[in-house]
Formats: C-alpha cells, structure tokens, sequence
C-alpha cells in the first residue's frame, strides 16, 4: 500500500479488496497505461494493441461490473467498496479506469424491462473478454456545458437547440444529428446511451434517453480524438443520419428527463472525483519517492524543509479530497433516484475539489523532480497531463461551480441571525 489510509470504516475484507485492487492496478494496468501513452489513437485501439489486454483481464476480473448487483451478475459490493475500488484503479491509470465505466447503457438499463436487462445488462455483466463496450453520448460539438447544466434556465431554453434530434414514426424513433468527439469510448462502442432532443419547445430540458446498439444503418464514426492527456482512453464522435431504433428503445422520456440527469450526475461526478483522487495519489507517491532518493545539498531532497512542506500539502488535499468523494459517492449512491435525498451540490464539490487536488498535486509533483519532471522518462509528466483532463470531464469545473453555487443559494436555508446596531444603520 502506498502509504496509511485514513478511515475509521472500513473492514480487514475491505482492506484485502483494496489490496488486491491495488496490485491489479500496479501490475496490470500502469504499465500497459504507460504503453499506451505514446501511441497514436488509431494506434491504441487496434487489434494488436495492449489495450485488449488490459480490457480482458478487468473484465475477468469483474472490474468492469463493480456496481452491479448479483442480481445481474455483478460482485454485489456496498457503495464504500465501490469507491475504494475505483480510486485504487485509478491509481494505476484514470484513462483505463474511464474506459472500463462507460457502459452506461447496460447501467441503466438494469432499471428497465426485461427486454433492456436481457439485451444490454446481462450480456455486459456476463462478458469477460472485453468485447462489450458502451458508450453515453451527451455532449455535442455546439453543446458542452449546455447539454449538463440541469435546473437552469438556459437548459430549458426552447432559443437553444439541440444537434441530435429524435422524431417518432409509427413504431419507430428516427434519430439524425451528431454527438461530440468527447464520447469515451465513442469510436469502438457497440452500444449506446443517448441523450438527444424530443421536444424542442423546452430546449435541452425536452431531451430522452435512448438505448439502442450502434451496428444499425445510418450510424457512423469520427476518427479516435488526439488529445494532450488520458491518451489510453479512447474517444470520438457519433453521427446518426436518419437512424431508426424502435419505440422501446427510449428508456427515459422529456417529462423525467431533467430528473434523471441529475441522479445520473449526482453518481457519475462523485465517481470522477473519486478517480481523480487516485491520480492525485499516485503523484504524491512518485514525488515522495524520487524526494527519498534525490540528493541535494548533501542529504536527500525530502530531508529539506520546503520538500516536507510541500509534500504535507499534497498529502493534506488527497486526504480531503477521499473524505469529501467518499462522503458524497457512499450517500448519493445509496439515494440516486430521490430528488428529496440526492445532494447532488455534494458530488460537484467533491469532482471539483478533486480534480483540482489531482491538479495541483501532480504540478507539486513535477516541482520536486525538478528539470526531470518534464522530462518522458519519468511518469509524472504523464500524471500531470491526464490531471489537466480531469477538469473538463463530466462537466467543466466552472459550470458545475456556477451551478453547485446557484442551487445552495437559491435552496439552503437562510440563518436568522441578529444584525449589530451597526449592520442597522449601514443598512437602513
Ligand atoms: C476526458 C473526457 C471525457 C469525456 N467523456 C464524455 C462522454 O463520455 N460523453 C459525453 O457526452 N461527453 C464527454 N466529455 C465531454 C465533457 O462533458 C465536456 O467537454 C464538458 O461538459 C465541457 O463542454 P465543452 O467541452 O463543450 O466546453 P464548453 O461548454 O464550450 O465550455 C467552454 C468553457 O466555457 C465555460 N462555460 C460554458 N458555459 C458556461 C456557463 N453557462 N456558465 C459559466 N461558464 C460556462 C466552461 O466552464 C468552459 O470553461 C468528456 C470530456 C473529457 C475531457
């Protein structure tokens, strides 16, 4: 373990899970993540590539299933485990722990019928060659922030439109427009969550979401995104030119909609905090390691006060940041589908704080190697460039703060408190 853990709950079965998480994401996935990096995207999704390794042994392993109950399959774990899995994952590689969570159609249509379950839930629980992969295609290249900012005006603006429309036919919806080249997963997905316009006099708010798989006609694909950081995760746009999936395929429509976004982001932004918690860690554990062996004015680097300084900061955001993402993940993971109960401020403070954390640690991080930060040869500038991803993913962290900042000041209850004689009279 890279270094003591902080958590009065957890059980000695949670302590091995997390261990042998933490060997997998060692062994396994750093390396092959690593491998990764250089390579183009084209590159890092072709047949050959370590990608499919690493993509079947996670899905032998079931990593690729941990919320699932065993109902359907899945390891049936207690949110708490979920979260400590994941950040342990992410230890290893955000990019790879990304590229095995973007299955959100056989997630959701776990609360479907039958014919959901039995078409998309049970056969992603039951595949453990890493074949199976979905994507959620949300964002459009003219609509980021405006397809994610749930309970604003704007977002049920019927002035702006939607790039991706669905019209029914008979007993068939006829899906045309375009998803972003943000999809993870979007170039190699098989299967789909959409989230596209129905109803165009409520703007994004009048939108559903569709489950269909994507080997239909009419569907094409972008070429792989070449991006600056979380390079081993695969990612690209989807077109839909007059694609016709049936009646059933639309699991949530425009009256629930907006509802059903925020119980999606209230689980998805605490998940995302959750692995940029582990990437923040696996920085500290690089520069806290090369500060041991470093020598500089004649004794180790870490033995110098500014190096400790600096390192007890890093340490003290990684460790707020796990108690903010587990906090947040454990109760609205246990309270998804209620608009009373769901905290949805919560999970935006913890991603934001988080990826933010994973930001400036690993910048710390690049601090402490000095001139060798920058440099190929060490991971940490890899680190630090995944890091600066983590910003934009699931929503920019100044959306969600615009949004985190209006629902607290708008719904939290106000504090009667007794105004000074002075307060009085400034504000008479
Ligand atoms: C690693 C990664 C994975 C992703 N995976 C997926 C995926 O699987 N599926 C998917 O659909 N999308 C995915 N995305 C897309 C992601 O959700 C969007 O990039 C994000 O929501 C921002 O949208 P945008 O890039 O269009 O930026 P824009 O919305 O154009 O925003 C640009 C800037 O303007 C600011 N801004 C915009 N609107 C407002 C406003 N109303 N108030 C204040 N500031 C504002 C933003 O904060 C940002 O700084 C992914 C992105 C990344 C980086």
């Amino acid at each position: 373990m890279s270094y003591f853990e902080l958590d009065l709950n957890l059980s000695k079965e949670d302590a091995a899970l997390k261990k042998e998480t933490h060997k997998f994401a060692k062994e396994v996935m750093r390396p092959i993540a690593m491998e990764l990096d250089p390579m183009t995207p084209e590159e890092v999704i072709a047949p050959a590539s370590p990608l499919w390794t690493f993509m079947k042994k996670a899905y032998e392993l079931d990593y690729h299933i941990l919320p699932f109950p065993e109902d359907f399959g899945g390891p049936g774990l207690k949110p708490i485990q979920i979260q400590m899995v994941m950040e342990e994952l992410a230890w290893g590689s955000f990019g790879l722990t990304l590229m095995l969570n973007t299955s959100l159609d056989a997630a959701v249509a776990m609360g479907g019928g039958e014919q959901h379950i039995n078409q998309f839930t049970l056969p992603y629980c039951n595949c453990k060659d890493g074949s199976y992969i979905g994507c959620w295609a949300i964002t459009e290249p003219d609509h980021g922030s405006d397809t994610l900012v749930t309970g604003y005006p704007e977002f049920r603006d019927p002035n702006i439109g939607s790039q991706c429309r669905a019209t029914l036919d008979g007993e068939e919806w006829v899906i045309s427009g375009q998803k972003s080249s943000w999809i993870s997963g979007g170039t190699i997905a098989k299967t789909i969550l959409l989230m596209c316009q129905i109803d165009a006099s409520k703007g994004h708010a009048g939108s559903g979401m569709f489950l269909f798989d994507l080997d239909r006609p009419g569907v094409s694909k972008g070429k792989p995104l070449d991006k600056i950081g979380t390079r081993e995760l695969n990612q690209g746009e989807i077109f839909f030119d007059n694609v016709r999936v049936p009646k059933s395929a639309l699991v949530v429509g425009p009256e629930d909609y907006e509802d059903a976004l925020a119980a999606h982001l209230s689980m998805t932004l605490a998940m995302v905090g959750t692995w940029a918690t582990g990437l923040a860690r696996a920085g500290f554990d690089e520069a806290l390691e090369y500060a041991r062996n470093r020598i500089q004015g004649g004794k180790p680097l870490v033995e110098h006060k500014n190096i400790q300084d600096k390192l007890f900061k890093m340490f003290r955001q990684i460790e707020a940041s796990r108690q903010l993402c587990r906090a947040a993940f454990v109760y609205n993971w246990s309270h998804p589908m209620n608009p009373e109960k769901r905290v949805i401020e919560y999970s935006m403070a913890a991603k934001t704080f988080a990826t933010q954390t994973a930001l400036d640690v690993t910048s710390d991080a690049i601090q402490i190697f000095g001139g060798y930060g920058i440099s190929r040869e060490y991971i940490i500038e890899k680190l630090f460039r995944d890091a600066r991803t983590t910003l934009i993913c699931d929503g920019s962290n100044d959306t969600l703060t615009v949004v985190g900042g209006k629902k607290i000041a708008e719904t939290y209850p106000r504090q009667f408190y007794k105004m000074s004689k002075l307060g009085k009279r400034l504000h008479a």
